[in-house]
């Protein structure tokens, strides 16, 4: 039912041509034990694509490719021209944008706006990092006239990119993007449950004149391959985005190799709003932060740490706001759209239903919906649960769904304490109109990113990663490139 309605959305055309094969040294290849894995449109419930099911001997086979590539044509590829790779590629993916939003919104659920951002922002990736490939240098060091001393940045090598299935596309740039710059080749394993954009990308990058095997695109289990890949001899550098559980068990395979990882794992971050707030931007801000992509993402606002003078108000207009926020399929572009999987939504509900029953307040929503016509799908309502006991669970523990844990606090001094008051450190906000009072807990927040009266402020060349839980190391901006060049430092002696 759901897919004939998909067809009547108007100036949408789903795509006929979906990617459905891995690339392994430059070219379009199934899985050698030739099993598929499904994918599943989350706003219908149905199947609609599937992909090469790699095991093992894939891994080795991407694997050695890159490594190959690593010591060809790539090597003597000019900086100036990885630069200009990287640059068609960016305007490769503006060309195709509609095309690769319309399927990260089928694979992932997302409404279309945020799948066109999603897509924009990949291509911004590209560029941003292309004009850096040709300035990656090194330094002298003044021993004195007996020496000369320099170092080289060069590549680490091989580098993994373990992608989540929140931001299939936008993730995988994030990686590829400077790992390239940098001179490196690739192996790339999106999250089974959204495989296609980083397929589709394989054959921009060969396009553009990337040559074969610099990047190589696994589709894979987690479970079969994750292990083989982030423990293989032939991987220099493992970036990895995901679960907390899992990045724990890639550092520790990673470790038997002494292979560098860069983790970027959950988060709880905090909106702090106190008294003094501009309230229609914190309201704005809040709604943004908790339920882009249906609250399934790492640095979500996923706490609302507020002022005890503003709480009742600004509760009431969230509560009205959320209310009004359209829920549907992606391709009809409402403001929320399903979350990934059923397993997904149930999780999310029993969140929630553990809070009700434990007497938290449950301002709006808290409970699954149906939309007409997607019955199928694995929609959850916008919920908000009001005035929460710091060491609740769900204070604690990250929902990954539009969920909003609201605290309430007596002081700027409270809002402090109570947003470091969980293990994870990813990203903060504050709201007010007290510049020193914000910059005071821009310095003393545990988080990697922290935006002032605006959250999600800042973009690609603003570095982004954890403290504590949320994992270690930084994607974005220049900040991201120290994972992926090492210094080599020679002395001569003249
Ligand atoms: P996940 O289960 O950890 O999966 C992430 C990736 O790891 C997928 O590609 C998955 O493959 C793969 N994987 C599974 N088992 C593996 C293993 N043993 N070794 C290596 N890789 C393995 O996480 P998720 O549920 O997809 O993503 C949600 C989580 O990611 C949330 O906690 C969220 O906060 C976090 N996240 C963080 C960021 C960030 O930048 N900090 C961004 C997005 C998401 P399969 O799909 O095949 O299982």
């Amino acid at each position: 039912m759901g897919r004939d309605l998909l067809r009547e959305i108007p100036g949408v055309a789903i795509p006929t041509d979906l990617p459905r094969h891995m690339y392994i040294g430059g070219r379009q290849v199934d899985a050698i034990s030739g099993d598929r894995i499904e994918t599943v449109d989350p706003a219908t419930g149905q199947v609609f694509a599937d992909v090469p099911s790699a095991t093992i001997a894939d891994v080795d086979a991407a694997v050695d490719n890159s490594r190959s590539a690593l010591r060809g044509p790539w090597r003597d590829t000019l900086p100036v021209e990885r630069g200009r790779i990287l640059h068609r590629t960016a305007q490769l993916i503006r060309r195709d944008a509609e095309r690769l939003a319309i399927i990260e919104t089928l694979d992932s659920g997302k409404p279309l706006t945020e799948s066109r951002g999603d897509v924009a922002t990949a291509a911004a990736y590209f560029e941003y990092y292309a004009g850096i490939a040709d300035k990656l240098q090194g330094d002298s060091i003044p021993l004195g006239t007996a020496y000369m001393s320099f170092t080289l940045h060069e590549p680490v090598g091989v580098t993994a990119h373990i992608i989540p299935w929140n931001f299939p596309l936008v993730t995988t740039a994030r990686g590829v993007a400077p790992a390239l710059a940098a001179g490196n080749t690739v192996v790339v394993k999106p999250a089974s449950q959204t495989p296609l954009t980083a397929l589709a990308l394989a054959d921009l990058l060969i396009e553009a004149g990337l040559p074969a095997g610099v990047y190589n695109a696994l589709t894979g289990r987690g479970g079969v391959i994750g292990d083989a890949l982030s423990g293989h001899r032939g991987v220099d550098h493992v970036t990895f985005t995901g679960s907390v559980p899992t990045g724990i068990n890639v550092m520790k395979v990673a470790a038997e190799r002494v292979t560098s990882v860069t983790l970027e794992l959950g988060g709880k971050s905090p909106v702090v709003v106190l008294a003094d707030a501009d309230l229609d931007a914190a309201v704005e801000g809040t709604l943004k932060a908790i339920y882009m992509n249906a609250g399934q993402v790492c640095s979500a606002g996923s706490r609302l740490v507020i002022d005890r003078k503003v709480h009742a108000s600004m509760l009431d207009r969230l509560v009205a706001r959320a209310r009004q926020l359209s829920i549907g399929h992606g391709l009809s572009d409402p403001k929320l759209g399903p979350l990934i999987s059923d397993t997904h939504r149930r999780t999310v509900a029993s969140y929630v239903d553990g809070a009700r029953a434990r007497g938290i307040t449950v301002a709006t929503g808290g409970e699954p919906v149906d939309v007409a016509g997607f019955e199928g799908g694995y929609f959850y309502a916008p919920t908000i649960l009001d005035a929460v006991h710091a060491q609740d669970r769900v204070v604690q523990e990250e929902i990954f769904g539009p969920v909003l844990v609201v605290q309430v606090v007596e002081s700027a001094e409270e809002a402090l304490a109570v947003a470091n008051g969980t293990p994870f450190g990813l990203c903060a906000g504050i709201y007010t109109r007290d510049v020193t009072r914000a910059l005071r807990f821009a310095r003393d927040v545990d988080a990697g990113q922290v935006f002032i009266n605006q959250y999600f402020a800042g973009g690609v060349p603003t570095p982004f990663g954890g403290t504590k839980l949320s994992g270690f190391g930084r994607e974005k901006g220049l900040a991201a490139l120290a994972a992926y060049y090492q210094v080599k430092c020679i002395t001569a002696r003249i």
